[in-house]
């Protein structure tokens, strides 16, 4: 009954609008009065739609399914816009039910960027009354919920909290954004019953963690920073035999079939070729590896395996299992040598390569040799109860190497001024690697092994085939139509000017040609610089070719808040200077056009 879904009548509340709506239409106050029908609305725990395809469906084989709720689709949490969402919501919906899929990317409103947690009653009590508020009031960069805190932490969260982290919360979990280290006013020293500090900015221009981001982004560069990674999203992948490594081909577009010990880099793309997921792979033995991925990706790219992979390869979300530490910077080898008797010169541990070290008197640490930000550093997963050991044991070997807690702001200035790119926040389901300089970790031309049998090998090799190929090649024949690029701010000054968050407008010879997806303060370049894409349109909309010297030819303006700024552009990861050059780092360019060298086997060799 809809009646019971009404509220009571509250005409204190309706008052203040009654005065106003009386004010514009004077007409209304000699209307007779019928009733007040006080109706709740709907709101998600991030004030944003839901929709899409229910994850609780566990697909055994593509087609096959079993015990689940398929083709169960959502569209609710409307909040006010409801009848305004009608629209879009209805086609997107009605493509899913006729073709499977959707022609939006609409990843930040798929139900699947949910977990479990969100459907605990109480944590939607404690946030969906906090949720209107953010609906109407005015959002600043990097807005955080006062509700539902405290969730999910690391083994390693008192210690941060002791250490000053200010927390920012993403999928539920508590991430130090920036380190508050100055003292408490009476010089008390801190302790973990130090008060909880929450991230805030609460402007558009310079912001309060200004200068503690920039002391972390040092500690990156030039000696040690330290980062929790936790949150990020793990996934054990393994079969009896090769069925992994042949699902994992069709399913990654990066050739998987690397060294044991190696670490890949690989997106997942749909048959348009956009990034289902973006993530790094490490090949722990011959059929098992470890799959990272952005911790927004929990749920998603979950699903998105269940879809694809047979049923002989198994899938373990190991997420809680783990505790990750990043430590970044140039001393960084030395540092873990002292924890450790494995060998760690490059030779022995090269560069996008992993080991399982003893760490301290800690074992089967499962280490990356990269940083995700390009800095030379390991990241640790450790198991969870030897997580405070190796974090005791790094900072106390660290010291001496000034070793500082970094936040997630000073990681993501780091990756900014490298232009990487991150899923999520740069990357799409409907960005392709050739549009963002990573047409090199495609395997256009990768053989199928050899089938040997009996001592003969059979010659019938072909292509690796995955999902996007055809896509792909053909956007490799007709070129892109829009291109990532970095923008450096020239003439922006960053203590009293706006500063860009996402979103600006990008110009090109006066002519609008894109949006910024991402930004941050480059602290080497003393510059605000910008990530986003551009476009070749003609006079008349139609999308053109866009290609290197089309994107090198223009003048680039970025619109802030109406100003026009000045802009460099680069199309390749720039080479930061430092004072302790890193050769295999240097030759290394996340965002570039060729497939100048093969970084992994290089290493191997
Ligand atoms: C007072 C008010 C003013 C609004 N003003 C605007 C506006 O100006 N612009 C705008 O864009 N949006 C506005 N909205 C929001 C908009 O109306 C909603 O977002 C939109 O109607 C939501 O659509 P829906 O289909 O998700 O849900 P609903 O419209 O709520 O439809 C759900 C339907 O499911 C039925 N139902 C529920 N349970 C069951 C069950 N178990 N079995 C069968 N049926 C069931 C309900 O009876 C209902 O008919 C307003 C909302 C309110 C309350």
């Amino acid at each position: 009954n809809s009646k019971d879904r009404y509220l009571p009548e509250d005409w204190d509340h309706f008052h203040i609008l009654l005065e106003q709506l009386l004010h514009r239409v004077p007409h209304l106050g000699s209307a007779i009065l019928d009733r007040l029908c006080n109706g709740p609305e709907a709101f998600s725990p991030d004030c944003k739609w839901i929709v899409g395809e229910a994850p609780e469906v566990v697909y055994l084989f593509p087609h096959f399914f079993c015990n689940t709720i398929r083709h169960y689709l959502v569209a609710a949490g409307m909040k006010t816009v409801g009848i305004s969402a009608a629209g879009g919501v209805g086609q997107l919906t009605a493509e899913i039910i006729v073709n499977g899929e959707t022609s939006f990317d609409m990843y930040e409103l798929e139900v699947s960027r949910f977990l479990g947690l969100h459907n605990n009653r109480k944590f939607l009590r404690d946030r969906v009354k906090e949720v209107p508020g953010m609906h109407y009031g005015l959002s600043y960069p990097f807005h955080e919920f006062q509700t539902g805190r405290n969730l999910r932490m690391s083994p390693v969260y008192p210690k941060l909290r002791e250490a000053g982290a200010v927390f920012g919360q993403v999928m539920g979990y508590e991430r130090p954004t920036w380190f508050e280290t100055r003292q408490t006013a009476d010089g008390e020293s801190q302790d973990w019953s130090t008060p909880y500090r929450m991230a805030y900015t609460n402007t558009f221009g310079k912001p309060p963690w200004l200068d503690n981001v920039a002391a972390e982004y040092a500690a990156c560069r030039e000696s040690v920073g330290i980062s929790d990674y936790s949150s990020f999203t793990k996934i054990d992948l393994w079969s009896k035999g090769n069925e992994v490594v042949d699902a994992l081909q069709y399913v990654c577009s990066n050739d998987v079939d690397v060294p044991i010990g190696s670490i890949i880099h690989t997106g997942m793309q749909n048959k348009y070729g956009g990034y289902e997921n973006d993530c790094s792979l490490a090949r722990l033995s011959e059929n098992h590896y470890m799959m990272i991925a952005p911790t927004i990706q929990q749920t998603r790219c979950k699903v998105w395996l269940q879809k694809h992979l047979p049923p002989t390869v198994t899938l373990s979300d190991v997420t809680s299992m783990f505790t990750a530490l990043a430590i970044m910077g140039p001393f960084t080898r030395t540092l873990l040598s002292e924890l450790t008797d494995t060998d760690l010169s490059p030779k022995n541990f090269p560069f996008f390569t992993f080991k399982m070290l003893d760490v301290g008197l800690a074992n089967g640490i499962r280490t990356m040799n990269l940083t995700h930000t390009g800095e030379l550093g390991y990241v640790l997963y450790i198991p969870n109860e030897f997580a405070l050991h190796v974090y005791s044991s790094l900072i106390q070997a660290g010291e001496k190497y000034g070793i500082k807690h970094a936040g997630y702001y000073a990681t993501r200035a780091l990756r900014v001024e490298k232009f990487y790119a991150f899923w999520g926040q740069d990357l799409d389901t409907r960005t392709t690697p050739l549009e963002c300089g990573r047409v090199w970790r495609v395997k256009f031309d990768v053989m199928s092994k050899m089938f040997c049998y009996l001592n003969y090998s059979f010659a019938f090799q072909k292509k690796v085939d995955f999902i996007g190929r055809d896509a792909l090649l053909k956007q490799k024949e007709e070129g892109v139509k829009r291109m990532y690029i970095q923008l450096i701010l020239n003439d922006h000054c960053h203590e009293t000017d706006l500063w860009p968050w996402g979103g600006e407008p990008v110009y090109r010879d006066g002519r609008y040609v894109g949006m910024c997806t991402t930004t941050g303060y480059g602290f080497t370049f003393k510059k605000q610089v910008c990530l986003g894409f551009v476009e070749n349109p003609d006079e008349n909309g139609e999308l053109l070719r866009v290609t290197n010297d089309y994107v090198l030819s223009g003048d680039y303006e970025v619109d802030i808040a109406g100003i026009r700024y000045n802009a460099k552009v680069n199309l390749h990861s720039p080479i930061l200077p430092t004072k302790y050059p890193d050769k295999e780092r240097d030759v290394y360019q996340a965002t570039r056009d060729k497939h100048d060298d093969n970084i992994v086997v290089k290493a191997i060799k």
